[in-house]
């Protein structure tokens, strides 16, 4: 097979082709033992992990603008493997921003260029199990300065196809540590990944450590408190979720807009809810770069919006785009096998992943229609 060449223009010819191969393909990937591992890889060699870093760490120097749109046309095309993408991606900034000289040095180059599959478990230091009393994935220190690991990280996609883990854990004093665990040391237990209602083939399972022992050169970040805090793996933090649910809403929303060539009066609808869409996705672009920096191929807008803001209505739209889409796909569109019935599974993703608690709450505030005060 002939490695493609690394895209670094959204204008580059090749990343079009990229989008139709990856949408080409996109109703392939239905359960866990459908694992798109050929677009991830295709992806991976076209670049895509290069899109989100700096040239001192091995990547194009794209501004955060620029990769938010690259992620959002991929989840047009392909959310599952989107989706993936954005763990790998995670995983490297995560590897990338350390401190710790030798943990870049034996991972990033493979990971980088396709050769090595990693990914994150880190919702249980922020999303996941944080109304338990202790913590779910625990550390304790070695004398040597290593980490020994103990419980589970309950989420982690791809994890049984994945070389490195990046991890994060708790010790007894509260303090965190992000840790890059080769998923070949012993104790170490991946789960195949679990049916769900959608994006099952992102093989996204539990993965269990029995006491397993970790040394000082594969700490990517801690122990410190409050670890998610440090280093560069945030990148475009909550906006990248966002760029994902306003890409599955452009899918919904380019169906409509071909149905209405045969239905003039799907035409409004299609329109409306387009001009949403790209109002929505201009919004994100201006959130992503701070004042002052140079923009690409996008248009400003007043002032930048807040993230959780931003998160919220595109939630709200990737609903309406899909749930759109499936009135006017009718009962053909409600048989398995019809994209659109996939596309409302996969919107339904957005109302659990990354979701933050103030938008979860808010949303619910909605869906009962009392105000977020009398919720408190
Ligand atoms: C498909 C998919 C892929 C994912 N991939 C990754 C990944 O690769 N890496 C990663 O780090 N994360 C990943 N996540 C995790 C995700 O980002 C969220 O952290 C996760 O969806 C939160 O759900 P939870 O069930 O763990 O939440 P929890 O808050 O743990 O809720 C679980 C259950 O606990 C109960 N509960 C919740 N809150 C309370 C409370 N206050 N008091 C009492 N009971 C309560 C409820 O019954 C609830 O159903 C993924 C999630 C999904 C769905």
């Amino acid at each position: 097979m002939t490695t493609p060449p690394v895209i670094t223009r959204l204008s580059d010819p090749e990343f079009g082709s990229l989008c139709d191969d990856l949408a080409a393909q996109a109703s392939l990937w239905n359960v866990p033992e459908h694992w798109p591992g050929g677009p991830i890889h295709q992806c991976a060699a076209s670049g895509a992990l290069r899109w989100t870093l700096s040239s001192d760490h091995g990547g194009v120097d794209w501004s955060p603008d620029r990769q938010l749109l690259a992620y959002h046309r991929l989840a047009q095309a392909d959310l599952t493997t989107t989706f993936v993408l954005t763990q790998y991606a995670g995983a490297c900034r995560r590897i990338a921003g350390s401190e710790n000289a030798a943990v870049r040095a034996r991972h990033m180059e493979a990971l980088l260029s396709g050769d090595r599959f990693g990914t994150v478990g880190i919702s249980h230091l922020t999303t996941s199990r944080r109304h338990l009393d202790r913590p779910i994935l625990s550390a304790r220190q070695t004398d040597d300065g290593g980490l020994v690991l103990s419980g589970v990280a309950p989420w982690v996609t791809g994890a049984a196809h994945a070389e490195v883990i990046v991890l994060g854990a708790t010790l007894d004093d509260g303090r965190e540590a992000l840790v890059a665990v080769p998923t070949d040391l012993p104790g170490v237990h991946c789960g195949p990944g679990v049916s769900m209602i959608a994006l099952s083939a992102s093989c996204t399972d539990m993965v269990r450590l029995d006491d397993v022992v970790v040394s000082p050169s594969m700490i990517v970040a801690g122990p410190v408190d409050d670890v998610m805090s440090t280093g560069s793996g945030g990148g475009t933090g909550g906006l990248q979720t966002s760029a994902l649910a306003l890409g599955l809403a452009a899918a919904a929303i380019d169906f409509l807009a071909d149905e209405s060539d045969a239905r003039p009066e799907l035409t409004p609808i299609a329109d409306q809810l387009k001009r949403d869409c790209e109002a929505q996705l201009d919004d994100l672009l201006t959130a992503a770069n701070p004042p002052g920096e140079d923009q690409h191929q996008v248009h400003k807008t007043e002032a930048p919006c807040d993230p959780m803001a931003i998160r919220g209505r595109a939630n709200d739209l990737v609903m309406r785009c899909t749930q759109a889409a499936m009135t006017a796909a009718k009962g053909a569109g409600f048989v398995e096998g019809h994209p659109v019935g996939r596309w409302c599974r996969e919107a339904l993703f957005f109302l659990v992943w990354s979701c933050p608690q103030p938008i979860a709450q808010n949303h619910l505030c909605n869906l009962a229609g009392v105000s977020g005060d009398t919720a408190g």
